[in-house]
């Protein structure tokens, strides 16, 4: 639904903004604009923004934008951006109680001080806690959900409801509702539950795993971490080596050479163009050489450029 007419908000505490580039809010650092682009100022704020909003417009939420490719042609409709390091972080009943927008690392940590375990692989996830129960993000063992004891969800007619997991089918890095359809609303605040553990131990276990990730990972250069999911039993990177495509390169992207299943964006210069077409051409040449079909983990949004 293309927006035509002018949008008239009223009461509004966020900032706003028509055409806004998404590129700097993106991992990959490439990608194009949102027709309407908006920074709440909180959690009641953006719920007055989507109140206001017309029934018919596309509203998408981005974290970090970490797990993300935006089409060069950008996004129709509203694009909230819901990373806020100034989130709320609380111990309640409990329970860890996190808003959407501040970022996996920080619940890590926090967790860790608080004396409980299990946490720390959330250390080295650099989205958002909307993003983490978003795609389910894990690793070394842990996933998001299994944690989750309710979320809270803006809906898209502006309402706010709470629901505990058994609202949704969780899986490998992938989250539905519980009859299969896609998400609805946005995710604002959840509750953890950790079991109990250690700080000091919490802490070395978060210093171990940032120290593997470091020595794994091309962190330095524009990513989106691991760009296809795992088939069963294999891993994608290990395919991907296999066939010789590290340091294959599409225009500005590249496949990394420290992680095969990492696109890197060395210069800056790749399109979301060039990122999309190195995508293609690496499940292609791996399902010919291998007969698996990587499914991509990425979300790729937005329309291709005209
Ligand atoms: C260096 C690097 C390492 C990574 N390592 C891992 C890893 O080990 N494990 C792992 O799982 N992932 C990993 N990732 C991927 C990514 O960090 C995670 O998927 C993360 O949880 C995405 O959070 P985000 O806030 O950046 O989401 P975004 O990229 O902004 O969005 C991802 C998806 O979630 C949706 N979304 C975001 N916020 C909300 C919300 N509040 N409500 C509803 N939907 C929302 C978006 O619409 C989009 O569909 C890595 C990425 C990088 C760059």
């Amino acid at each position: 639904m293309m927006m035509t007419e002018p949008l008239q908000f009223t009461g509004l505490r966020g900032v706003l903004s028509r055409n806004g580039s998404l590129a700097k809010h993106t991992s990959w650092r490439c990608g194009g604009s949102a027709e309407l682009v908006y920074v709440p100022a909180d959690r009641d704020d953006l719920g007055a923004f989507v109140r206001q909003l017309a029934p018919d417009v596309p509203l998408m939420a981005i974290g970090l934008g970490s797990n993300l490719l935006v089409r060069d042609g950008g996004v129709r409709g509203a694009v909230v951006l819901l990373h806020d390091p100034g989130g709320v972080l609380a111990v309640a009943d409990g329970m860890i109680y996190v808003e959407a927008g501040v970022a996996s690392p920080k619940l890590a940590r926090f967790a860790a001080v608080h004396g409980c375990a299990e946490a720390e692989f959330l250390a080295g996830v650099p989205g958002t806690i909307g993003g983490a129960l978003a795609m389910n993000a894990g690793c070394y063992g842990g996933e998001t959900w299994n944690y989750v004891v309710r979320v809270e969800i803006l809906l898209r007619d502006g309402s706010f409801v709470v629901r505990t997991p058994a609202a949704y089918r969780v899986g490998y890095r992938s989250v539905r509702l519980a009859d299969g359809a896609a998400l609805d609303g946005v995710f604002t605040a959840a509750w953890f539950s950790f079991p109990s553990g250690d700080a000091s131990k919490a802490r070395a276990r978060i210093k171990e795993l940032l120290g593997k990730r470091i020595a794994t990972q091309p962190l330095n250069l524009p990513n989106a971490g691991s760009v296809f999911r795992n088939p069963e039993g294999d891993h994608a990177a290990r395919l991907i080596e296999a066939c010789g495509l590290k340091g294959c390169a599409f225009g500005g992207a590249r496949v990394s050479e420290k992680h095969a299943n990492f696109i890197v964006n060395p210069e800056g210069m790749a399109s979301a163009a060039d990122i999309e077409a190195l995508i293609a051409h690496v499940r292609r040449v791996v399902a010919d050489r291998t007969g698996v079909l990587l499914e991509p983990e990425v979300q790729i949004v937005g329309e291709r450029a005209s």
